[in-house]
C-alpha cells in the first residue's frame, strides 16, 4: 500500500514486507519513506492549514460523521484486514472497530465544542472596564506516531481530535502493523481538502525522528514504549508534546474481594490481545488468606481460553506482533521460573503463540513486573494486608491504570486516593477505558490526556483578546 501524502500516492525505492504473524503470509509491503519524503509531508500538511482552518465548525463536524458512516459500511473488511496484520483473535478486531467508530463520533460531536470562555479582567489588580475572551486555535500541523497493539483506534484517537480542532495531520504508523491505519486515511482523504491527513511510513528512528525534530511540525501526538517517549521528549524542542506510554497495572484483590469477580477482570486484563495492551493487568497483588483459592480459580478460567487461527470467531488468544517479541515473553517467564517463581498453567510458545501462562510465588524485583512485559502473562504477588498491597502496587516507574477488588469502603478509597496511576478503578480491572474518558499516566507511563475532549485541549492553543473599554 502506498503512503498518501497531499493526496497522492507515494511509494518508495525501499519496500517492507507486512506478514501475518499467525502464518508468515505476506499481506502487502510498504514504502520505507526516507527524509525528503518526510519534508514532503511536513510541506504538504502546512500548505493544507489554511483551507481546514476555512472550513466551518459545522462542515469540519459533517465531515467527521460523513467518516463514521464510510468506516461502518467497511467494519468487517478492516477488521479482517486488522487481524491479518496483528494477529489478533477477529472478535477482538471487530471491539477495535466499534471502539474506533465511536472516538471518531466523539470527535464529530467535539468539533462543534471548541469553546472559549470570557474573561473577568476585572478580577485583578488594574483590570477594571476591559471586556475579555479567550479562543482555542489549533496549533497547526499534528505529528502522530503509533504503535502496533491497538493501531486502528490509538491513531484515532490522534488524528480525529486534531482535525475536529482543524489541525493537518502527518500520520506515521508502526511499521509492523501500518495497513489498517494507512486505509483509514485514504477513507479521511475522500472527505477533506489533499494534505489535511498525510500518511509516512518507514522506520520510526528515521522519518518518526525527523517529525519530532523538525521546527514545522508543531505537536507530537505519541503513544508507545517510555524508550521511544524519553526520546522523543528530548528532542521535540519547544513544540507540545503528548506521550501514551507503557504500563506496569496492578490488580489488587484484599481479602474482602469478590474473587470470582476479580478472577474475570484477569482473564481479560492479562490475555485480552495477548496480552499486548498498554493497561494489560500485568501483575496481580493478592492477599494471603485468600492466594490459593484465587489462583485455582484463575487457572481453570485460564485453561479454557482457545489458541487458534485468529480469523475463526471461536479463538480467544491470538499471536503476538511476532515471534521476536513471544521469544521475549519466554525468557522473561523462564527466569521468573529460574528465580524461584512457579508456573501454574501454560509456559510453552509456539512461533508467535504464547500459551496464557499464570505463574504464582513472583517477587517484585523479578523483572516479570520491573519491566513491563507485553504478553499473556499473569503474574501473582502475595501479600500480607493492604499496606504492603499499596507499597507494591506504587514500587514501579509506571502508573498508568490500577484495578482494586475489595468489598470495604474505606479500603477502596484509600487505595484510590493513594495508589499513583491516571487511572484507579474499584472493583474493576484497570484494562477498561471508555473513548471520551481522560486517560493518561503518572510517572513514566506518560504526559497529558487523550480522549476526545482531552486530546482537543492539547491540540489547541488559548489566545486571550482584551478589549479596553474605558
Ligand atoms: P514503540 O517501539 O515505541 O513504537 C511506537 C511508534 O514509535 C512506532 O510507530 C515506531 O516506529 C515509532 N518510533 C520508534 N522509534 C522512534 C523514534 N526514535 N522517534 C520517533 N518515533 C519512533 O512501541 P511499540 O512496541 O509499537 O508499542 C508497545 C508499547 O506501547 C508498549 O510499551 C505499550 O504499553 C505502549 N502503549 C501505550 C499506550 C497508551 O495509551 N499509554 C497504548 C498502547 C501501547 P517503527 O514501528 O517504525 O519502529
Amino acid at each position: 500500500m502506498d503512503m498518501l501524502i497531499g493526496g497522492k500516492h507515494i511509494t518508495s525505492d525501499d519496500l517492507e514486507e507486512v506478514k501475518n504473524p499467525y502464518n508468515g503470509e505476506l499481506i502487502d509491503t510498504i514504502p520505507i519513506a526516507h527524509l525528503q519524503t518526510a519534508d514532503l509531508a511536513i510541506q504538504k500538511a502546512n500548505e493544507a492549514k489554511e483551507k481546514l482552518q476555512e472550513m466551518s465548525a459545522f462542515k469540519v463536524s459533517n465531515k467527521l460523521f460523513n467518516v463514521v458512516s464510510k468506516l461502518q459500511e467497511k467494519r468487517e473488511e478492516f477488521a479482517e484486514l486488522l487481524t491479518k496484520e496483528v494477529g489478533k483473535p477477529i472478535n477482538e478486531s471487530l471491539v477495535e472497530l466499534d471502539r474506533s467508530i465511536e472516538t471518531l463520533k466523539l470527535a464529530a460531536e467535539e468539533a462543534k465544542r471548541i469553546y472559549g470562555e470570557s474573561v473577568p479582567l476585572d478580577a485583578g489588580l488594574n483590570g477594571k472596564g476591559f471586556f475579555a475572551f479567550t479562543q482555542r486555535l489549533p496549533l497547526g500541523v499534528v505529528a502522530a506516531i503509533t504503535p502496533f497493539n491497538y493501531p486502528l483506534n490509538l491513531t484515532i484517537h490522534k488524528i480525529a481530535p486534531a482535525i475536529a480542532c482543524k489541525n493537518t495531520v502527518i500520520v506515521k504508523p508502526p511499521t509492523e502493523a501500518p495497513l489498517t491505519v494507512m486505509k483509514f486515511c485514504e477513507l479521511l482523504n475522500e472527505e477533506f481538502p489533499d494534505g489535511v491527513v498525510n500518511t509516512v511510513t518507514g522506520y520510526g528512528s528515521e522519518v518518526g525522528d525527523y517529525l519530532v525534530t523538525s521546527p514545522d511540525v508543531n505537536k507530537i501526538s505519541f503513544t508507545g514504549s517510555v524508550t521511544t517517549g524519553m526520546m522523543i521528549s528530548q528532542k521535540a524542542g519547544m513544540k507540545k508534546v503528548t506521550l501514551e506510554l507503557g504500563g506496569n497495572d496492578p490488580l489488587i484483590l484484599l481479602k474482602d474481594g469478590d474473587i470470582d469477580k476479580a478472577v474475570k477482570g484477569v482473564i481479560n486484563g492479562a490475555f485480552l490481545n495477548a496480552g499486548q495492551v498498554c493497561m494489560g493487568v500485568k501483575r496481580i497483588i493478592v492477599e494471603e488468606e485468600i492466594a490459593e483459592e484465587f489462583s485455582e480459580k484463575l487457572v481453570f478460567e485460564t485453561e479454557k481460553l482457545v489458541m487458534g487461527n485468529p480469523l475463526d470467531s471461536k479463538t480467544t488468544l491470538g499471536t503476538l506482533i511476532s515471534e521476536k517479541a513471544a521469544i521475549q515473553v519466554e525468557e522473561a517467564v523462564n527466569n521468573a521460573v529460574r528465580d524461584g517463581a512457579k508456573i501454574l498453567t501454560g509456559g510453552k510458545r509456539d512461533g508467535a503463540f504464547y500459551e496464557a501462562t499464570v505463574i504464582d510465588d513472583v517477587t517484585t524485583s523479578m523483572d516479570l513486573v520491573v519491566r513491563e512485559t507485553f504478553g499473556p502473562v499473569a503474574p501473582i504477588i502475595h501479600v500480607n494486608d493492604i499496606d504492603e498491597a499499596i507499597d507494591v502496587a506504587n514500587a514501579t516507574e509506571y502508573g498508568l491504570q490500577a484495578g482494586v477488588f475489595t468489598s470495604d469502603y474505606a479500603s477502596a478509597m484509600r487505595c484510590a486516593s493513594e495508589i499513583e496511576a491516571g487511572t484507579v478503578f474499584i472493583n474493576k480491572q484497570s484494562t477498561f477505558r471508555t473513548d471520551n474518558m481522560p486517560f493518561g499516566g503518572f510517572k513514566n507511563s506518560g504526559v497529558g490526556k487523550e480522549g476526545i475532549k482531552y486530546a482537543v485541549g492539547e491540540m489547541t492553543k488559548t489566545k486571550l483578546i482584551g478589549l479596553n473599554l474605558r
